[in-house]
């Protein structure tokens, strides 16, 4: 068990805790994207922390959602022109995934775009991460998905890359749309799922994946309902955190590696599209294990799971040969295949892949 992110999680954390952002250097390279930053609040408690600290600040607002390694790279190059020494991530899982390899890429003059994906040093520059949804756990995760064009899909970097402080406030959830909510919090659930059901779970994933779940039952009626307190948001985010600490441990499963394909050609959002895979990689683990699973989410069959992800979601749109494609993408990456409680083949790949395919 290794989970070495300092987490301040509570209302006012930023404000109260970020204190302590002014021992990772003398000038913050703040990574954002658009609007949520700002919207959400989060952006100006940091920035008065900073300030109140004597910490200087440059502001790289250009991250969009599934971030590329081109815009990292430019973000990266307007850190070192600012001469910042140090990175913080605020948004969803596309500003802190930036954040990361941004932070990797800063703390070396030579490194280049192309050792992202290269075996090497792992060291970064100093890194905090605030989220703003509840669902990518990226703030207590080592990993930093990012899209790459040339190879038509998304991908994690190979470097481990751990924040040195993460702060969660439920309060910068509450400017999320419904939709976001929805979408992010079905990626926690799937965190939650993959990393229960995988070769590589022990006791303690299965302790953060287990209390992620439970939390996350006791909030879900947020997403059907949109009616929610603090305490309700707080409780989401923790949920997303925790299941970010399992999947650390674990990695992701099946579902998340069918996804990308989905996300990159049909601009699927990343949670609906790794719920897309949920049923049938439930259905392939067995009757006991998928009750089991599903029951922590206070679901009573794989049935009403299935319903419930129709109805809140809506079944997309999603071609045959994309999906034979991704699961061919899949049979070429064993070590991914051996994260599964059951054994596989093309077969149980594409049973899993085209579970939903005629129910649109
Ligand atoms: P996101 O892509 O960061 O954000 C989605 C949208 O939600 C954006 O338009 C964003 O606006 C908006 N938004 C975010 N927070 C908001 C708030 N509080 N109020 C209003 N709008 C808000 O979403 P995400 O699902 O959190 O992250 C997805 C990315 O994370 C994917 O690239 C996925 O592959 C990756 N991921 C990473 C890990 C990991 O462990 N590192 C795990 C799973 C997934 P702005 O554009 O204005 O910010
Ligand atoms: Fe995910």
């Amino acid at each position: 068990m290794f989970m070495p992110v300092p987490v301040y999680s509570f209302s006012g954390a930023v404000r109260q805790e970020g204190f302590r952002m002014a021992s990772l250097g003398k000038k913050a390279l703040i990574l954002t994207g658009k609007n949520s930053a700002r919207q959400s609040g989060a952006l100006q408690d940091v920035l008065t922390v900073l300030h109140e600290n004597a910490v200087e600040t440059c502001l790289f607002e250009d991250i969009t959602e599934n971030p590329t390694v081109d815009s990292v790279a430019a973000a990266a190059a307007f850190g070192r022109r600012e001469q910042a020494d140090f990175v913080i991530g605020i948004g969803g899982g596309s500003p802190m995934d930036a954040a990361k390899a941004a932070a990797y890429l800063m703390a070396s003059p030579e490194r280049q775009p192309s050792d992202l994906y290269t075996a090497g040093e792992d060291n970064h520059l100093p890194l905090a991460l605030i989220p703003t949804t509840c669902g990518t756990g990226s703030e207590v995760t080592a990993v930093s998905v990012l899209t790459r064009p040339e190879k038509q899909t998304k991908k994690s970097i190979s470097h481990k890359i751990f924040a040195d402080l993460a702060f969660i406030d439920g309060a910068y959830l509450s400017s999320a749309p419904l939709s976001v909510l929805r979408h992010t919090a079905l990626d926690a659930f799937t965190h939650c799922v993959e990393s229960y059901l995988n070769t590589q779970a022990d006791d303690f994933s299965r302790m953060y994946a287990r209390e992620g779940l439970r939390l996350w039952q006791e909030n879900r009626s947020v997403l059907e309902t949109a009616e929610a307190d603090a305490g309700c948001f707080q409780q989401m985010m923790n949920a997303s955190a925790m299941a970010g600490m399992a999947i650390a441990q674990t990695g992701t499963g099946i579902p998340h590696a069918l996804s990308y394909a989905l996300t990159y050609h049909l601009h699927i959002p990343h949670g609906k599209a790794v719920g897309y895979f949920t049923v049938g990689f439930l259905q392939e683990a067995g009757e006991r294990s998928c009750r089991g699973v599903l029951q922590q989410a206070g679901f009573s069959s794989l049935q009403e799971f299935r319903e419930w992800y129709r109805a809140l979601y809506g079944i997309p749109e999603v071609p045959k040969n994309l999906l034979e494609s991704a699961v061919e993408s899949l049979l070429a990456n064993p070590a991914k295949l051996r994260t599964a409680p059951f054994p596989t083949n093309r077969t149980v790949l594409r049973m899993i892949a085209e579970n939903l395919l005629n129910e649109t």
